[in-house]
């Protein structure tokens, strides 16, 4: 029993030097090699600071209505080309968030190329911050959506998706205040054909991808730039993939917009031709989340919070200190289940091959 867990443990230990070796190892190309040329590309100084400043931004070439009336689907990952894009043109997409400390950055930095992009929202992070959403759609983004809470809908029955996909309509437009774009991009690009069948029958658009910025491996901007830069010169054109609640991401925005610039592609927006209505049973499940959420009030930020009641403020901290209960009590479920999952079914000491 013993020797197991002794062996368990170097072999724990063995995985995570290798871990680290490797990130070191990336850190220190970067030091050499990648922060310098991306320096090349666009030195801090020289990027842009607003639209009205920028005498060369890398704009909106080209708006593209989007007809979802008999459903669509984009993106060559995972579905046919339906001639979107040109030759050097790309459309800007980002997921997961809002999170105030990613999403503002990037907001900001698409503001300043005078660009605008597609975000597909998930319905509960739109009802933590609403304010995000309403100020991306005063931007002249579009706003989609990206289930109710990331769910893999390959997971869950017919029903549970299709509520998964209605109340992120729900809670990103009760967010918005206004109908918002009939888009959709499954977590995960995970789509279950009976989920796309629902989709096209709610007259809804699948978005999939072109290129994956792969920003969730934690690379440094640098390396995402060029790694990006180089898929893009292979395909000529594509719907790019960023997460806008990874930090590295609002730190590499405004470098890689350069960068498009530099290397003459062309931004198209999308815009749908329709709003989208999600039933009323999930609309009015959104208002109540974000009653709760923000004490009856959609804002949570300025004037809201400053003519808000001393009760609305006392329920509010009650609510944060149950949420903290819940989530250590999770955390000690999880790590007994883990615990239980990495019980030995043998007993007996660790059998060696050599
Ligand atoms: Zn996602």
């Amino acid at each position: 029993m013993r020797i197991a867990r002794k062996a368990r443990s170097r072999r724990r230990h063995a995985r995570r030097t290798r871990h680290r070796r490797r990130a070191r190892s990336i850190r220190r190309t970067d030091k050499r090699g990648s922060v310098r040329k991306a320096a090349a590309l666009a030195s801090p100084a020289n990027l842009p600071k607003s639209c009205a400043d920028n005498p060369d931004p890398l704009a909106v070439a080209r708006v593209v209505t989007i007809d979802t009336s008999h459903g669509a689907t984009f993106g060559g990952v995972q579905y046919k080309d339906t001639g979107l894009l040109k030759d050097k043109e790309v459309v800007l997409t980002f997921d997961d968030g809002p999170m105030p400390s990613r999403t503002l950055p990037i907001l900001k930095a698409l503001e300043a190329e005078c660009t605008t992009a597609v975000f597909f929202s998930v319905g509960r992070m739109a009802a933590e911050y609403p304010h995000i959403i309403r100020q991306a759609l005063a931007l002249g983004h579009t706003v989609g959506t990206h289930t109710w809470s990331h769910a893999n809908l390959r997971r869950l029955s017919k029903a549970g998706a299709a509520r998964q996909i209605e109340r992120g309509f729900a809670a990103v437009a009760a967010a918005a205040r206004q109908p918002i774009a009939p888009f959709f991009r499954f977590p995960y690009l995970a789509a279950p054909k009976v989920m796309e069948t629902y989709l096209r029958g709610r007259k809804i658009g699948i978005f999939s991808i072109d290129i994956d910025s792969r920003d969730w491996r934690g690379y440094s901007p640098a390396h995402m730039v060029r790694w990006i830069m180089a898929r893009l010169k292979e395909r000529g054109k594509a719907i790019l993939l960023f997460h806008d609640i990874k930090p590295n991401t609002a730190r590499m925005v405004p470098y890689l917009l350069r960068a498009l610039k530099t290397g003459g592609y062309r931004v198209v927006h999308l815009v749908p031709k329709t709003t989208y209505r999600p039933p009323e049973a999930d609309r009015a499940f959104a208002a109540r989340f974000m009653a709760r959420r923000h004490g009856g009030r959609a804002s949570p930020a300025g004037e809201a919070r400053a003519s808000e009641g001393e009760s609305a403020a006392r329920a509010r901290r009650a609510s944060v200190t149950k949420a903290r209960r819940h989530r250590k009590h999770r955390r000690a479920r999880h790590s007994r289940q883990r615990a239980e999952l990495e019980r030995p079914v043998w007993n007996g000491p660790e059998i060696s091959s050599n």
